[in-house]
Order: structure tokens, then sequence, then C-alpha cells
């Protein structure tokens, strides 16, 4: 699909986050190999490659839902380790949005997004309310915030989650296929609020087959294949002139 361009948007030289000789095991299985990454404050890096290579697994190592075994991942300079103090810290500032929205069903929006700010940020609940307002007005749904998820459609369903992980005041979001469980009407809704996010400045991965979203939004795609990065670039080399068979092969399957 065609993403409107997104304006011009400035990478930043600080680092937000650094991966280095990272390795994860599921059991015997080694899902994971020798992943190295920086990612700059202000980068939109699309990531790419077949199912199963383990994009989902990778961010979700980013943000300590699932445990690393060796190497590092250091997040705004907390480096994730099992201590549960680093993982509150590391979670509070990396907000993740998946492909089910995994919205509270018997909570009402607003309940969804003033949740975790009251409970664990210990937000003032009149605080954490125009707070979550602000942010549902961003994605372009107050008028839904007194109903419950099941009352909505996907894509505003997908919306209030997006609202839902601002609410924490995140400076890094992690996507991980955001439009894929999608009806195909409602999935520019959802990426044009990842494009406004991008625009603002936010720090974000997306892992997303939208490639027109990646050649519009993206600084860098990342192309991974059997717990690998095999490749990756700025979006118009990566999709012009890819390097490595696996990556043309894939490419030549989505475009
Ligand atoms: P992707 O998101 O690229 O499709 P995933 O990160 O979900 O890939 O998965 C990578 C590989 O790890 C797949 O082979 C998958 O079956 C396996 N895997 C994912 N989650 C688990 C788990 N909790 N336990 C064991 N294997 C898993
Ligand atoms: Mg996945």
């Amino acid at each position: 699909m065609e993403a409107p361009a997104a304006k011009k948007m400035t990478v930043s030289d600080e680092v937000a986050i650094e991966i280095r000789g990272m390795n994860k095991w599921y059991g015997q299985f080694h899902v994971l190999r020798d992943i190295d990454l920086t990612v700059f404050r202000g980068e939109r890096i699309v990531v790419c490659g077949p199912s199963g290579s383990g994009k989902s697994t990778l961010i979700r190592c980013i943000n300590a839902l699932e445990e690393h075994q060796k190497g590092s991942i250091v997040v705004d300079g907390t480096r994730l380790t099992s201590d549960l103090k680093n993982i509150d810290k590391i979670r509070s500032e990396v907000g993740m949005c998946f492909q089910h929205f995994n919205l509270f069903p018997h909570l009402t929006i607003l309940e969804n997004c003033t949740l975790a700010p009251i409970h664990v940020r210990k937000t003032p609940k009149r605080e954490a309310i125009e707070t979550a307002m602000h942010f549902l007005e961003k994605v372009k749904i107050p008028d839904q915030a007194g109903k419950y998820p099941g009352q909505l459609s996907g894509g505003q369903q997908q919306r209030v989650a997006i609202a839902r992980s601002l609410c924490m005041k995140p400076r890094i979001m992690l996507f991980d296929e955001p439009t894929s469980a999608l009806d195909p009407e409602m999935i520019k809704e959802v990426l044009d609020t990842m494009i406004e996010l991008a625009e603002e400045g936010m720090t974000m991965i997306c892992v997303t087959h939208e490639m027109g979203f990646a050649q519009a939004v993206a600084n860098r795609v990342i192309f991974m294949a059997d717990g690998q990065i095999v490749e990756q670039n700025e979006p118009t080399r990566f999709f012009n002139n890819p390097q490595s068979e696996r990556t043309k092969q894939f490419l030549s399957q989505i475009i």
C-alpha cells in the first residue's frame, strides 16, 4: 500500500538501544544469533523477514518480555538483567503494541488507558484521565472513551492500544505487526497514527510487512532470517538494491 510521505524527521546521535552479541534460546532451540544493533534516538526502524525468523522474539527481548541468555541489551542506559527493578524501569520507558490489541474487555476505553498510570505509575486519577483523553484525541477517538473494546472496530481498538501505551509516556515504541490482524480499510488509520508518532520524533521499532510504510517512514529497514540480522539499509537502497539472495527472495514474495 502507499503511505503518505512523512515529514522530515531527524535522528540524534544519542543511543536509545544498544544490543551486542545477543543470543537467545528457547530450550535447545537457538532462536536469536549474535544480534548486534544500535538504535539512535529518533530512529524509525522497520524489521521484516519470513515468519519464524525471530522478529517477535527480538522485540520481546528488548522490553524484557523474554530473557536473553548471552550478550547484552542496554535500553536508555539501563542494562537488562533479571533484576526486576531494571525490568520495571525498562517497561515504563518502552511502550509495546502487538498484533492482537490485548485490551481489557471488561474495562472501558478510558479505564484501559488509565489503569497502568494509576496503579503502576501512581499517577493521581484526575491527571491520568486528562492524559488518557489527550492521547485518545491524538488517535482521533475521544468520543469512544466510555465504550468497551468489543464495541469498537479493530482499527479503533488498535489505536486505543497505541494511546494506552502512550499514556505511560514511553521514550521508545515497539510495534509487532500492529496491522496484520486488521481488515484492509482499517490498516491506513493505524499506520497514519504511527506516522504521526514518527513525525513527533518517537524512537520506533516496527515489525511490519507494510512496505509502503517502511518506504515513507523508516530511516532503516532490517531484514531478519533464521534468527540473524541478514541485511540492513536505508529504505530506498534496501528495496532497490538488496544484497543477499535471502533478501531478494523475500522481497520478490511480498512486493
Ligand atoms: P517471527 O516473529 O519472526 O515470526 P518468532 O520470534 O515469533 O518469529 O519465533 C521465532 C522462532 O521461535 C519460531 O520458530 C517459533 O516457533 C519459535 N518460538 C517462538 N516463541 C517460542 C516459545 N515461547 N517457545 C519455543 N519456541 C518459540
Ligand atoms: Mg512475529
